[in-house]
């Protein structure tokens, strides 16, 4: 029997360095990411949260000033209420107030998923979240064939990203009552291919983030009287899942034939343990992947030997918490990569979820 290498150690306070190096002062080698930055926020903010240290390595002053600057992202017009991904192109960012209602200055669905997730990690209390102004934004992004926009009426990409944010935002409300559900259903059909996997969008290769996307949405969705995917369907979806998983590395590949790469130990990982399959994964080879792509100064690459980003490093840590307790509890250096509960579904710790289920819907009237 064939006895697997060691773990190597997880360097946890090397990563929590460079995950706050991040957030003070992201390199100029990511200012093409600015268009993104509530994104990377979240990276950040959600890699010390799985790391299980935001208390202890952040200030209040600090929790509460990135609280602050993620609801001045917060905009009103007449597609609802949203967040947009930063000031950048605000033309009243140093006075912005909650709700500002600006036209040029749309929100974006995956920058409001991703603030929304920010705000539960650092325990906000939602109060000042407009739940219709919420709701109307969503069903604003929505087009007529079923598919989401990221911005309202048509503006931006329009993909399954878009779609899934949509989806989670409206299981987090607990009302999907502003989108259309069954058409936003068939539409994750219409980008199914041959293989399982799902594409981006109708007639596109299957890839393992779109898949993860598809096979999420299809579980957040309200109940229906029959199963989203058939028996046949599902078990192909795992097929093609598990053959993702690279034989020698351990990591995921992304699409047929590609090289693994860490993003994709999260995506088709937390869709296999959506499908209920993640024994069939070998947890050990997996984790010793994502181990082999920590960069020697903090912080995790795409793969070994390459330089570490926020969205490589946030993704990977979930994908070994979701991992870790199939891990050999014997195993030296075990203890390192032990974590919190994590959540597939919603891609973040489950008692942030929690928090987020309890809070993000309206209020309940005594
Ligand atoms: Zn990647």
């Amino acid at each position: 029997m064939d006895v697997p290498h060691p773990l190597p150690p997880l360097a946890r306070s090397a990563h929590v360095a460079y995950v706050k190096h991040a957030l003070a002062n992201l390199p100029g080698s990511m200012v093409s990411l600015d268009a993104s930055r509530m994104a990377i926020v979240f990276y950040c903010v959600g890699s010390l949260d799985v790391l299980g240290v935001l208390q202890t390595e952040t200030s209040e002053t600090d929790r509460t000033s990135w609280r602050t600057w993620i609801w001045e992202q917060y905009v009103a017009g007449r597609y609802g209420t949203g967040f947009k991904p930063g000031p950048f192109m605000s033309s009243s960012s140093s006075n912005a107030r909650p709700a500002v209602p600006c036209e040029q200055d749309p929100p974006h669905i995956i920058m409001t998923y991703t603030a929304l997730l920010s705000l539960a990690i650092l325990r906000d209390d939602f109060t000042r979240l407009n739940r219709p102004g919420l709701l109307h934004f969503l069903g604003a992004c929505q087009n007529k064939d079923g598919s989401f926009s990221s911005m309202p009426f048509g503006g931006g990409d329009s993909d399954l990203r878009n779609l899934y944010c949509a989806f989670c935002i409206c299981s987090l409300l607990g009302d999907f009552s502003s989108i259309n559900v069954e058409r936003a259903i068939s539409f994750i059909g219409s980008c199914r291919t041959y293989e399982g996997g799902y594409g981006q969008l109708p007639s596109c290769e299957a890839q393992a983030g779109t898949t993860y996307l598809a096979i999420a949405a299809l579980r957040l969705a309200p109940p229906a009287p029959r199963p989203r995917l058939t028996t046949a369907e599902r078990v192909r979806s795992e097929h093609w899942l598990i053959h993702s998983q690279d034989s020698l590395s351990g990591g995921f590949r992304g699409r047929t034939g590609k090289a693994p790469d860490a993003c994709y130990c999260f995506w088709g990982g937390a869709a296999l343990q959506i499908l209920g399959a993640q024994d069939k994964l070998n947890a050990h080879e997996f984790t010793q992947f994502i181990a082999s792509c920590q960069f020697r100064f903090g912080g995790i690459a795409k793969t070994p030997g390459q330089h570490p980003d926020p969205y490589h490093t946030y993704l990977s840590l979930a994908a070994a918490a979701m991992y870790a307790p199939r891990l050999d509890q014997n195993e030296q250096r075990y203890g390192q990569w032990e974590f919190a509960p994590f959540d597939p579904l919603v891609n973040a710790r489950v008692d942030v979820v929690r928090w987020a289920r309890e809070r993000i819907p309206a209020p309940r009237r005594h």
